[in-house]
């Protein structure tokens, strides 16, 4: 039990004179859950409904016969919305086609308006505990903007459309937001895994960010990535196909069809479906066919998107193309091409999908393609054969059709012969395992496992809830000592990562912090980073504080002293070979980088094609396991570099001989990778250490990000000028 809010952008009704609901495979899958769940479901009514009071009177009507929650858009808005950004910039996009994409700055406000009013709608209706499934690519920005509402609130998003590969998606302007929008769900649930794969590779290379295969791990949140391919109302069509109105047609299209072999079509009219090349190849067929006078293509083309510019041009190709066959091919005897530009009934659609000997499903590409598994329920009777494009998401699913590239006219006409002349044991083998595959995993069985899996999403990673976040509260021990050392990391803890090293210079709030630090009266501060000494002089050197550079080789006590090495003995011999070896990788990888400092050599690779230079980046550090086991050095790979490191510099050694020189009674460590581990990892009572950011980490406590943490420390260093009595600025 539990509360499910189902949003899309359509609710499943028709308001004309009278309410009317309608039906579809989203309706069914919600039925299915039955009783188990109480459904509310939020959606756009549809039509355009100015008056106040109407609107009150369908709210209400709409709430108390069906649990129904509609959205009202003002005609601008659906114009600019739907029929512009949904329709003429997502729905090509995301098909692939960024031919057709076209774009408005002025439909993307309207999408984030309207998304805007689907999130307050949401927040009118939900309740602790209930979960909210949003649908679709209408609705993309909808996830992150309710979770900045509620943050411990369970979403799902579902894609209904294919994803696309990040080449294309990179293409669209507004693809930062749109990403991040999406990533505000917990569960985000594609088609195929094609389309999981290609969302990854596109969080990597538009927003950098790195996923495992089934989620990713983003602002101390977790979002589950997962494979739902939608399927059919199993029951709804078990029903039909014993209605006596099933029956009837039948009876009727067998007779008119008496003698002839049925090729039968049905989709809505989108340029997606691959209409033109598949007429192409039915005419190539005729020309060839010696028994054309037998057969009939039937084309049920539901009239679709009527107010976008390329439907309209593809009906007109269609109808074009249609009369050009029909001209040709047609005898007294036979029409070839049977074209109904209208939906027909359920029971009429039923009936034609079992009359059909063959049904070709060709889109270029496709979400999943429902037609083809309901062609594949209804062949009862008689078995025929499914062609089906591999650009289907059904093709996952469906290996035993008759495959076809729908962009290889001739292998289409060799698949429809195929299909027409097919022996009906290789008819019964092929379909049987689909027909059981179709009749299992329905619309109900997709929506029973998105749920679960959204039920069980946790949030928060594990490893976040398992480090208590730092507050001043927690560091009592350290606002009355004195002195106090603070060994703090600088690139990821004080300020953010930059995609250019050059760029993490200490910005004003960030130089104001570190001034105030090194004023503050009974308090050591260490700054401990990867960088070289002439980078930390150059950046930190007025400051009146320790400079420890390269992870722990060599340090400058003031800006009175000179630096010294830490370990003046250390062997450091090993280091030609490395530049050596490093210099071989960045040959083969463009856009990476050596670095040679005082006891550590360092490969960058964040400017190189992120998969390419991880994938080089494993490489090495496989190459270097086994180069350099008997030497006195450690491989680090960090973010975006490997380095290896004189064993000697390690920040745990710095920071214990700091403590025991000085006779610290208390002291504070925080840093952000592999690297500051090495403090974190050091047994030390008097050490409150603190990880910033997610990960895995041997630390006391966790600051979420640099942001966080210099918050934390102006904090720590008010309440420590409080307590002391003394200002700290
Ligand atoms: N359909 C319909 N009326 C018709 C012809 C088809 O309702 O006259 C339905 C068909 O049963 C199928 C849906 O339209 O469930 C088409 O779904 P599909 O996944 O094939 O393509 P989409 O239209 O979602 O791109």
């Amino acid at each position: 039990m539990g509360t499910v809010i189902n949003v899309s952008n359509r609710l499943p009704v028709t308001i004309g004179a009278d309410i009317s609901p309608s039906s579809g495979g989203l309706v069914s899958a919600m039925e299915h859950l039955g009783s188990r769940v109480e459904l509310k479901w939020i959606g756009w009514a549809g039509g355009h409904v100015p008056e106040q009071d109407q609107r009150a009177r369908i709210a209400l009507e709409l709430k108390e016969r069906f649990n129904y929650y509609p959205v009202f858009l003002d005609e601008a808005d659906e114009a600019d919305y739907y029929d512009g950004f949904s329709n003429s910039t997502m729905w090509p996009l995301l098909h692939y086609m960024t031919m057709y994409s076209r774009y408005k700055t002025q439909w993307y406000e309207a999408y984030q308006r309207v998304n805007r009013i689907f999130a307050e709608a949401v927040l009118r209706v939900v309740g602790p505990g209930d979960r909210v499934w949003v649908h679709d690519y209408h609705l993309l920005l909808l996830p992150l903007m309710l979770r900045k509402e509620l943050p411990r609130l369970k979403i799902g998003l579902f894609l209904h459309t294919p994803f696309p590969p990040s080449e294309i998606f990179r293409c669209h302007p507004d693809r930062d937001d749109l990403l991040q929008g999406m990533l505000g769900a917990d569960l985000i649930g594609f088609q195929t895994f094609g389309y999981l794969r290609h969302f990854r590779a596109t969080l990597l290379r538009v927003l950098g960010m790195e996923s495992a295969i089934d989620r990713i791990v983003h602002d101390h949140y977790t979002t589950v990535l997962g494979v739902y391919p939608i399927g059919i109302n199993v029951d709804k069509f078990k029903q039909e196909l014993n209605s006596d109105a099933f029956a009837w047609h039948m009876a009727e299209y067998r007779a008119a069809y008496s003698g002839k072999k049925v090729v039968l079509s049905v989709e809505r009219l989108d340029y997606t479906k691959g209409i033109p090349r598949r007429l192409d190849a039915i005419e190539q067929f005729l020309d060839q066919c010696r028994y054309r006078e037998d057969i009939v293509f039937i084309f049920i083309s539901v009239p679709s998107r009527e107010d976008v510019a390329p439907y309209r041009a593809l009906l007109e190709r269609v109808r074009v193309r249609i009369s050009q066959i029909n001209g040709k091919y047609s005898t007294i005897k036979n029409v070839p091409l049977l074209f109904l530009h209208r939906s027909v009934n359920f029971n009429q659609l039923c009936a034609l999908y079992a009359l059909a000997d063959v049904c070709m499903v060709t889109p270029l590409v496709d979400g999943m393609n429902l037609v083809a598994k309901e062609y594949i329920f209804c062949q009862q009777e008689k078995i025929g054969v499914l062609i089906l494009s591999e650009f289907a998401g059904a093709a996952q699913e469906l290996p035993n059709a008759l495959m076809v590239n729908p962009y290889h006219i001739r292998q289409m006409v060799e698949g429809l012969k195929t299909a027409l002349e097919m022996p009906d044991t290789e008819k019964t083998q092929r379909m049987a395992p689909m027909r059981a595959r179709v009749t299992r995993y329905d619309a109900g069985h997709w929506a029973d496992a998105f749920l679960a899996d959204l039920n069980v999403c946790k949030g928060e990673p594990a490893v976040a809830a398992a480090t208590p976040e730092i507050a001043v509260a927690d560091v009592r021990v350290l606002i009355e000592a004195e002195p106090v050392a603070l060994f703090l990391d600088y690139d990821g803890t004080l300020c953010e990562i930059r995609r250019k090293p050059a760029a993490a210079y200490p910005q004003a709030g960030i130089a104001h912090l570190l001034e105030q630090l090194a004023a503050a009266p009974g308090l050591d501060v260490y700054l401990i980073s990867g960088r070289t000494q002439e980078e930390m002089t150059h950046w930190f050197g007025c400051f009146n504080f320790t400079l420890v550079a390269e992870h722990g080789s060599s340090y400058r006590l003031s800006p009175r002293d000179a630096w010294v090495l830490f370990d003046s003995k250390a062997d450091l011999g090993w280091m030609d070979k490395m530049v050596e070896i490093f210099t071989h990788y960045t040959d083969m990888t463009p856009g990476s980088a050596v670095e040679v400092k005082r006891s550590s050599v360092v490969w960058h690779y964040r400017e190189s094609d992120p998969e390419f230079g991880t994938w080089k980046a494993h490489q090495l550090v496989a190459d270097l396991s086994e180069i350099l086991s008997n030497l006195p050095v450690k491989i680090h790979h960090g973010k975006k570099i490997v380095e290896v490191v004189s064993m000697h510099a390690n920040k745990g050694l710095v920071m214990s001989a700091f403590m025991a020189r000085r006779r610290y009674s208390k002291a504070l460590c925080a840093g952000d990778d592999e690297t500051d581990e090495n403090m974190f990892r050091v047994a030390d009572e008097r050490i409150v250490s603190v990880k910033v950011g997610d990960g895995v980490t041997a630390a006391r406590y966790r600051s979420p990000d640099p942001a966080a943490f210099r918050t934390f420390l102006e904090a720590f260093l008010a309440e420590r000028g409080r307590r002391t009595g003394r200002s700290e600025v």
